[in-house]
Order: C-alpha cells, then structure tokens, then sequence
C-alpha cells in the first residue's frame, strides 16, 4: 500500500523541523532542507548538493516537494510569457503564468483547481469546482516561476509587442517582482489555505518576498475582503468588478446575487479608508453586453459617488473562451471606454494582453489536459 508522502512545502520550519527530527535525522538538516526549497527553488531532491546521498533517497521515498507534478511548460510572446500546467495526485490540473516586463517579472499563481463561482465568461468555470490546493501548492506555483526566470533570454522583441520590449539582460529581472492571485478559483473561497502560501513566501528566512508585491484577486466575496483589512501584512487587493449594474453583474458573476454591487462597494471603502491601499478593480470588456458609454457611465456613478479613494480600473478586453458565444470589445470600444473613464476623472488603464497564442488566459489550457487526463485515466481502468 502507498504511504502518503509529506508534502514538505506545506511545512513552516518550526513544523519541517518537527517532521525532519521524527524520521530521526538532526534538525539543522531541517534548516539545510528548508533553505533549498525556498531560498534556493530546488525542484528535486537529487540537486540538493548539501544534503546526504542517503537522506536524499529517503526524502524521495516518505515526502515530494509539493503535490504538483509539472505536465508542461508553453512560451509565448517570444518567450516573455510562460505557462505550467501542473496535474494533482488526481490528475486535476492548474496553471500558473509567468509574464516579463522591462524590470519585472509576475507570476499569477491558482488557488484551487477548477472554481465553484460559476463566471459566465471564464473557462475555468467550466471545469467546476475540483478542489483547493494546499499552501505548499499554491506558493510551489511561485517557486516555478523563480525557476523558469533564470531561462527568460535576455533580448527579446516580440512582433507587436514593441511597447513592452526586454531590451537586455539588465532588464530582465533576476527576482520574481510580483505574484497576482489571479489564477484559476477564487483565493477568499480558499482564504487559510492562501493566506498560509503568502505567510510561507512572505518569510525573511526563506523566500523572502515583500507583502506588497502580493496582489489577491477576488470575485467579490465580501467576507475576505473585511478579514484582509485586518491582515497585519500589506497585501494589494484587486475586484473583478465586470458590471456597474446589480442587474448585468448577476448574469455575469452568481456570487453578485449573494453580496450585492452596493455591499462590494462599501466594504471595500472601508478597506481602503482603514488601510490607506489603492485598489485595483478589474473589468472584463465584452461586446455588447457590458462595454457601452452607458455602462461607462455607471461605473464612473458607482466609483464616483461618496467621494474619491484611492483605486484604479484595468479594462481587460475579454480572452476569447470557446463556447460561450461571447466576444471581445473592438479598440475602438473600449477607447471610448477608457477615455469616458479618465473624462470623469476615474483612472484607468487598458491591461496587456499576454499569453494569448498559449492560452494562458484563464484555465484554457487546463481545461484541455484535464479532459486528456481523464480520458488516459479511463482507458488504463479499462
Ligand atoms: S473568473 Fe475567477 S472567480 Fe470567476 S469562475 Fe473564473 S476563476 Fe472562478
């Protein structure tokens, strides 16, 4: 019978230590292994030099690194966007994106496989929910990136991409700058379990990364938005908004009916006037159905009305999905948009669209391994 292994990135040292000293090894191996894993990004027991021949073998035999298995690796815009695909011990996959800009480097990290939040224009809402990932397989999404940063080649110049060009290897940053949650599911409706990966990251004794190059993404649920403003650490929080109208967003984004526009709105005013932190909100540009001056203009009312706080909106234009029989706005649509949104003195800015030709826009990719999974799955049964 197969012993389950312990899945060492879930481990803080106090608890790795605690582990390392119950299989009777010394506790400064916890501290060598504990350094690999998150100073140095190993992915493989067998590189870590430091570590005994034979307390490697027995690493490989009673723990993994995380529950994530690497199926495959895609590079886009001239190798500036990068895409895994990881598969679960149940062959449930997730993604995470690697995107290089001049002087930075962002990944955006899955908090669960698959989403229970049922959004009418995203594909990873067609898997339904399969199940949350652990802290350690949340930020292992993070320590892939670091990895997969040192093989960004140093001069890049993507056609169309001229905007956004790596001019050298000074600008290609040798730290991951950002982590975005903005993965696959939803991180409130996996709000321990996330918050946990941003604790493990955020150590100074490990990977080190600073709370504000944190960004958590939310659909929308209330609740986590009032428990992170009381979170001592400093993490960016951004709202998918989609819709200024209760009417459009709830045909849009179920969760809408459970927490309302007005309610998302007041707690995240609150939000900001008690942590003084600008927020993002994140619209979705879709033809005909939210995409209008009309719309613009409700969403100006919306942000608008009780007086400014400190926010921005990234007008995403929608990532083609198939089978959902909705299409992305013109330029022209949401030019107009964006400058009805700076005329009222809203601040807005058109996203980049990255990672097109790899579908690394939400759950695309995954969405088809995880059928060849299944299927693969269901031919060895049989
Ligand atoms: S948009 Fe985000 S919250 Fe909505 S279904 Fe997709 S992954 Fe879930």
């Amino acid at each position: 019978m197969n012993m389950k292994k312990v899945n060492l990135l879930d481990l803080d040292l106090d608890a790795l230590t605690t582990q390392v000293k119950a299989w009777g090894y010394p506790a400064f191996r916890a501290k060598q292994l504990y350094r690999q894993l998150w100073v140095n990004a190993v992915a493989r027991f067998e590189d870590m030099s430091d570590l005994p021949a034979a307390f490697r073998d027995f690493l490989n035999e009673h723990a993994c690194i995380s529950n994530l298995r690497l199926m495959l690796e895609r590079e886009g815009d001239g190798g500036l966007t990068r895409k895994a695909v990881f598969a679960l011990p149940g062959n449930e996959t997730v993604e995470a994106v690697l995107m290089v800009y001049p002087g930075r480097a962002t990944v955006c990290v899955s908090s669960q496989a698959g989403c229970p939040m049922g959004c009418v224009f995203c594909a990873t809402a067609k898997l339904g929910f399969l199940q949350d990932l652990s802290p350690g397989d949340i930020a292992h999404q993070v320590l892939w990136a670091q990895r997969a940063l040192a093989e960004v080649p140093g001069r890049i110049e993507p056609e169309g991409a001229a905007r956004h060009r790596v001019h050298g290897p000074e600008d290609v940053p040798a730290r991951l700058t950002n982590a975005v949650f903005m993965g696959m599911g939803e991180p409130f409706n996996n709000y321990t379990n996330w918050r946990a990966s941003v604790e493990r990251l955020h150590d100074p004794g490990g990977f080190n990364f600073g709370a504000r190059n944190f960004t958590v993404s939310t659909v929308g649920l209330v609740p986590g938005i009032r428990k992170l403003m009381d979170d001592p650490l400093q993490i960016n929080l951004a709202i998918s908004l989609h819709a200024a109208d209760d009417e459009i967003r709830s045909a849009m984004m179920p969760v809408n009916k459970r927490y309302p526009i007005a309610e998302l709105i007041a707690s995240v005013r609150d939000y900001t006037e008690k942590t003084h932190r600008r927020v993002s909100f994140e619209y979705v540009l879709i033809e005909g159905k939210n995409d209008d001056l009309e719309e613009a203009r409700k969403l100006a009312d919306l942000l608008l009305m009780g007086g400014k706080f400190p926010m921005h909106v990234n007008l995403i234009p929608l990532n083609p999905v198939d089978d959902i029989g909705m299409s992305r706005s013109s330029r022209e649509r949401v030019s107009a948009f964006r400058d009805y949104l700076e005329s009222r003195g809203v601040p807005a800015t058109v996203r980049i669209q990255r990672g097109m030709d790899i579908d690394a826009a939400c759950g695309q990719l995954a969405g088809d391994l995880a059928r060849d999974l299944q299927q693969a799955a269901a031919g060895t049964k049989g």
